[in-house]
């Protein structure tokens, strides 16, 4: 850890505590004898996930949020419905504690979610994450949702695949009766 004051890249530790979740040290720079303080804490080791090609990789919040953000792009969806989602499967992940992970076990827990969330980011999703190669794939996938929304019970449980016109533009004005 550098100085923080003149950037001294050597510091002695002139006091050292337990605290609640690690330790707390009390620093002297050894060139301008500013005192900081640094805390130490465990960093909980997140899992690997094993891609296609079998190469390894640290798991990456960020790398799964873009990839859900895309699929959610332009989607009438809360502004924090992604940020949650990512959550979730993180939380989730730490919580089977593996050391390792295939990527498709990720893919799979983001499809089923969107699935519940927004069919449009869902078959976005879908079609980059299951590669379709051709128009019959996509089309089952389609098909199966169209079998979902038909047996759904609350026909408003999904938005709306074309969104409403904006509210302002749908109000209509009271229409004035002529005498
Ligand atoms: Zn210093």
């Amino acid at each position: 850890m550098n100085c923080p004051y003149c950037g001294y890249h050597d510091s002695k530790v002139i006091d050292s505590r337990n605290v609640q979740d690690g330790i707390r040290r009390r620093r002297q720079c050894l060139d301008c004898d500013a005192r900081f303080t640094t805390y130490e804490r465990l960093q909980p080791a997140g899992p690997f996930v094993i891609k296609k090609d079998q190469r390894r990789e640290e798991f990456d919040k960020n790398k799964l949020l873009t990839g859900i953000r895309k699929a959610c792009e332009k989607r009438p969806l809360p502004t924090d419905a992604v940020e949650r989602l990512a959550d979730e499967i993180e939380a989730e992940l730490y919580q089977q504690n593996k050391a390792e992970i295939p990527s498709a076990g990720i893919g799979d827990m983001v499809m089923e979610r969107l699935r519940s969330l927004d069919f449009i980011a869902y078959i976005r999703f879908a079609s980059v994450y299951r590669e379709f190669t051709d128009i019959t794939a996509l089309k089952q996938v389609v098909d199966s949702l169209v079998g979902d929304e038909v047996q759904a019970r609350r026909p408003d449980a999904q938005l709306p695949l074309i969104p409403a016109e904006e509210p302002g533009t749908a109000v209509r004005r009271p229409v004035r009766s002529r005498k």
